[in-house]
């Protein structure tokens, strides 16, 4: 048995557990939580990795552009790309959002407020790229201060030359032996994924969605056509390259996504799988992808729209072309925004919300009504967010001649 388990290919393995997983948390209710640790302890298994795995495979990567310029064009086309997929995912939101109308005849009363945070002003943001102490930076996980220092210290190591070649080995090694210990930690997933998603089952998160049907039904249609039609014709259209290859190779990192709800947790898998099944080149998963779990997520984008739609309809404020053209902006910058973890995405609509006069107490209401359901709405804006950063990867390694596209169409590994 146990050999029969070790051959099967690791998503599968992972897709089975989610299943008895969400059987399992269905026949044992609230009593599922007592097997909460395991779930747990996959998160801080992957959470553990992040930071060494992005710190050490990004300097390894623009030390092996070998070109400063590479780094220009390939920064150039990836932000294109993640800014302008996540446009495309609030427009088809809001399209959604006006056709389900999810907040007219919704009764707010009973909803328990909740505190939200404004986010801070996008100087503050920008300056904030910079760490003041890059160690500090690294300690608390600051994803863009990481990907900061990490370009600067591999274009250093470029720019010294010959001098710097122990360093880049250290780090080129540095490398493989992440990788290494991501696939160790992956052997977990099933379990963990079996863990989490009976905790969510159990506690009733799924149940209660049938309360919210309307801004659900946008939302879930909304993620359909933007994965299928955004992301498919990217494939199909703009690479040329098989979408259903595509899905079928990066489910492993779907799976992930939706158990855990966290990009970043997520980011070690969504790595591997962009190697070893996309045959995007190093180089480019180890720059393009930090960056896509940290600024690019389509699926808050258009979750951040949709409910902004919704709390508009609640609090009878009149939408015109102007106010879907500001929620679209405002949109896209909270999404940019949002910490890659559980729930970020649903903290960060004060400031869509400011843009439509609503106020901090009617978004508390908004957040607070929400909140309950927000867990497995949770789980799949995360699915669509590595969605987006896996495409805009292979778009751009294939724009760099960088695809290896024997691998794109072999069948996936894990
Ligand atoms: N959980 C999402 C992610 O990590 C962020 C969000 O809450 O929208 O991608």
């Amino acid at each position: 048995m146990i050999r029969a388990w070790f051959a099967t290919t690791l998503w599968k393995r992972i897709m089975a557990m989610l299943v008895l997983g969400i059987l399992f948390g269905a026949i044992a209710g609230d009593a599922a939580s007592s097997i909460s640790w395991m779930g747990t302890i996959f998160i801080r298994l992957i959470r553990m990795i992040v930071v060494p795995l992005v710190f050490v495979t990004l300097v390894s990567g623009v030390v092996a552009m070998g070109d400063p310029k590479k780094l220009g064009s390939l920064g150039i086309k990836t932000l294109t790309m993640y800014i302008g997929t996540t446009v495309v995912a609030v427009t088809i939101g809001l399209t959604m959002a006006a056709i389900f109308q999810p907040g007219v005849g919704v009764d707010l009363t009973g909803a328990a407020p909740k505190a939200v945070d404004r986010s801070h002003s996008l100087t503050e943001t920008l300056v904030g790229i910079i760490p003041t102490n890059p160690v500090h930076a690294l300690a608390n996980g600051n994803m863009l201060a990481i990907i900061f220092f990490a370009i600067l210290l591999g274009s250093g190591i470029l720019m010294a030359g010959r001098k710097a070649k122990p360093l880049a080995e250290v780090f080129d090694a540095g490398s493989e032996v992440m990788l290494k210990m991501t696939h160790l930690v992956m052997e977990t997933a099933p379990f963990g994924v079996f863990a989490l998603i009976a905790g969510v089952v159990g506690t009733g998160g799924v149940g209660k969605l049938l309360e919210v049907l309307p801004l659900v039904g946008a939302f879930l249609s909304a993620c359909i056509l933007h994965l299928v039609i955004t992301h498919g014709s990217i494939m199909k259209f703009m690479l040329r390259l098989s979408p259903v290859r595509f899905f079928r190779d990066i489910t492993g990192a779907q799976l992930v996504a939706f158990s855990t709800s966290s990009s970043s947790g997520t980011l070690p898998v969504t790595m591997t799988v962009a190697e070893e099944n996309l045959g995007v080149n190093k180089t480019v998963a180890s720059s393009v992808l930090p960056l896509g779990a940290t600024i690019n997520m389509d699926g808050t984008a258009l979750y951040v729209g949709i409910v902004a739609v919704f709390a508009a309809q609640i609090f009878h404020i009149p939408l015109g072309l102007t106010q879907y053209v500001l929620i679209a902006f405002s949109a896209t910058m909270v999404s940019v925004g949002t910490a890659a973890v559980p729930s970020a995405g649903l903290f960060m609509l004060a400031a869509v919300m400011a843009v439509l006069g609503i106020t901090d107490v009617q978004t508390a209401l908004i957040v607070g009504f929400i909140f309950p359901f927000d867990r497995p709405l949770d789980m799949i804006r995360t699915v669509v967010n590595v969605t987006g950063d896996l495409s805009v990867s292979t778009a751009v390694a294939k724009w760099e001649g960088d695809l290896d596209e024997k691998v794109f169409n072999a069948s996936a590994v894990d």
